[in-house]
């Protein structure tokens, strides 16, 4: 462990386990858990910080597998500080940490039309990052700007052209945190807004597993989405239907689940490892190629060390 860590003014901590962090409840511990006063002392800590050292943003962990060894380096994590939403005209200022659907409904309030935000459960810095979206509509479809802290510790401006937006994909450099962005929507009724999200989160709990520890969809959908992730009908194949396919709805391994609800979620069922996930998110990659021709990809991001028995 690095002992020439630099002293910042918000919380850094030792070999922070991260299992409850996460949406999966598994993973093993960050090297240094930092959650930085403000904007200054993320930046200040950055560049003072040996450049050999890697660095990780997180979120609130909804599309993560942390492997069960832990995480190398620095883990940031943003708390109250960069939190908060505020509304001018039809632009909106967000905190990254601010969850996404938080803003939805502050949003709603305003009269602004986000509701696509309202069922993900993750926050903005992660929306950014994966490009999250439903319902047809992304971030990519509302960000003007991020500002970043790079990993030497510069304060940037990103444009949504810089960030070039894929499907759950953005270009952000390595090493480097979001801190806040300001997105613009479409106008609508407060009460109408607030009615559909209402619906929203009724039809998730109708066909997903939300009550379940899962990061979401595990595997993107093989085809059907352009680069900036609109949806194409025409040419639509589902991850979930070639998992079910291969009759895989339900399999487990070890606590891991392919959930009975919806096929392209993995959830834990109580006692699984990381590795546990992840083994059987990979005995899917194989069945489904096996049975279909088709290469499943993760969506849910993967990070960290296994443990030396795994390894
Ligand atoms: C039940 C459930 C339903 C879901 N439904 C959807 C859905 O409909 N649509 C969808 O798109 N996703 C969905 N997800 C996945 C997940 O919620 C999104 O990907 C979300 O945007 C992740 O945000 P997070 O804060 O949890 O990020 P994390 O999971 O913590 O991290 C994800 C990625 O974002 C990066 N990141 C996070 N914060 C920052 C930051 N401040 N700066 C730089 N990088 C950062 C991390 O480095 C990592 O690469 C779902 C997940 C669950 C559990």
């Amino acid at each position: 462990m690095s002992t020439d860590i630099p002293t910042p003014r918000g919380s850094l901590i030792a070999n922070r386990s991260l299992d409850s962090l996460t949406w999966l409840r598994v993973g093993g511990p960050a090297e240094w858990l930092f959650q930085p006063a403000d904007e200054d002392d993320l930046a200040e800590f950055l560049a003072a910080l040996d450049p050999a050292v890697p660095v990780f943003a997180m979120g609130v962990g909804s599309n993560l597998i942390v492997r069960d060894g832990g995480i190398r380096g620095v883990v940031v994590r943003l708390g109250r500080a960069f939190n908060g939403v505020e509304v001018d005209g039809d632009v909106l200022t967000v905190g990254a940490a601010s969850l996404d659907a938080q803003v939805a409904r502050r949003a709603a309030d305003a009269g602004l039309d986000l509701t696509f935000l309202r069922t993900i459960p993750g926050s903005i810095g992660g929306a950014v990052r994966m490009n999250a979206g439903c319902y047809g509509t992304y971030m990519a479809d509302h960000l003007i700007e991020g500002r970043v802290v790079t990993r030497e510790g510069r304060k940037i401006t990103l444009s949504a052209g810089d960030l070039n937006f894929g499907y759950r994909h953005s270009d952000l450099p390595e090493g480097s945190v979001i801190t806040s962005v300001t997105m613009r929507a479409p106008k609508g009724d407060p009460d109408a807004l607030h009615a559909r999200m209402a619906e929203q989160l009724d039809r998730r709990d109708a066909t997903q597993p939300t009550k379940e520890r899962s990061a979401g969809s595990t595997f993107r959908n093989p085809a059907g989405y352009s680069s900036t992730g609109q949806a194409d009908d025409t040419h639509e194949l589902k991850a979930w239907a070639l998992i079910d396919q291969a009759g895989l709805r339900g399999h487990s391994w070890g606590g891991a689940q392919m959930s009975q609800k919806h096929p392209n979620f993995l959830i834990n069922t109580g006692g699984a490892t990381a590795a546990d996930l992840e083994a059987l998110g990979e005995l899917v990659r194989r069945r489904v190629l096996e049975e279909s021709g088709h290469e499943l990809q993760w969506e849910v991001v993967r990070i960290g060390e296994p443990t030396p028995e795994e390894d």
